[in-house]
């Protein structure tokens, strides 16, 4: 990985041009982790989810600094990381930045998951720890529908009538429901449930291995809540406007396109 002493940095982009002062946002983070030195981060090598240069050459400090963190303060690295991996675009890079990268990367699939089976998170963490492991794992659908599991709703079309629908569970957290957003006339009509998905699907149905793969983390935290969020995923519920069955998993999948990756 680049040095924090290279003068190469400053050849590198962050929100507000060259980047010769990334180094001393990333000691300064590994110092204090405090408030303002994420901010600092986020604002400057992940602005509004923007991804520069510099921020795939900060990418393997940031992750070698987590594995020294105690559990709970790893929290905001991996949240970082797996946000750049969701936003990651095409970008001019010198080949040994993106190889440090891609590594980095491999290596922190295998950490976090250590993380999440050898440590309880509070559930919002767990789901934002979740939403970071499915966007390592370039699951970008999946890590943007976790985040909104965090957040306690997921916008989404219904991928039959259009209509704008939203995913939340009801107070319990463990009961989760499809509500229509603007259904013209009808703001009473009621939400409908989702079925989740059962502990166990049969391996030839499709998306079997991601909700499987994800069923197993999700497992690892021992949390109801994050575990009924996780098979609300990849469960199914009618459209309360149209009455179409709607396939939670399909649904998130189909209207987002996929952006196109750092190239490998
Ligand atoms: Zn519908």
């Amino acid at each position: 990985m680049l040095p924090l002493d290279s003068h190469r940095w400053g050849e590198l982009r962050h929100a507000y041009g060259g980047a010769s002062d990334a180094p001393d946002m990333i000691r300064r983070l590994v110092q204090a982790s405090s408030d303002e030195a994420w901010d600092e981060l986020f604002g400057y090598l992940l602005h509004q989810g923007d991804t520069y240069t510099a921020t795939y050459a900060a990418v393997p400090h940031l992750l070698q600094a987590a594995r020294e963190q105690s559990a709970g303060k790893q929290v905001l690295y991996w949240s970082f990381v797996g946000g750049v991996a969701v936003h990651e675009a095409p970008t001019e890079l010198a080949a040994d930045i993106r190889t440090a990268y891609h590594q980095a990367l491999e290596v922190g699939r295998e950490s976090l998951r250590q993380l999440l089976e050898s440590h309880r998170f509070p559930t919002i963490e767990a789901f934002y720890l979740l939403e970071a492991a499915a966007a390592l794992h370039g699951r970008r659908e999946i890590a943007w529908a976790l985040g909104g599991l965090a957040n306690e709703e997921i916008e989404l079309e219904c991928p039959s009538c259009a209509v704008g629908l939203s995913i939340g569970p009801d107070r319990t957290g463990l009961r989760y429901r499809v509500r229509g957003l603007d259904i013209a006339g009808a703001p009473s009509v009621p939400p409908t449930r989702i079925e989740v998905a059962p502990t166990h699907i049969a391996p030839t149905k499709s998306a079997c291995s991601d909700y499987r793969w994800l069923f197993g983390l999700a497992s690892s935290q021992g949390d109801a809540r994050v575990l009924h969020g996780v098979r609300a995923l990849f469960g199914k519920g009618p459209c309360p406007h149209c009455n179409a069955a709607i396939d939670i998993n399909k649904a998130i999948d189909e209207p987002r396109t996929r952006g196109t990756r750092l190239e490998r």
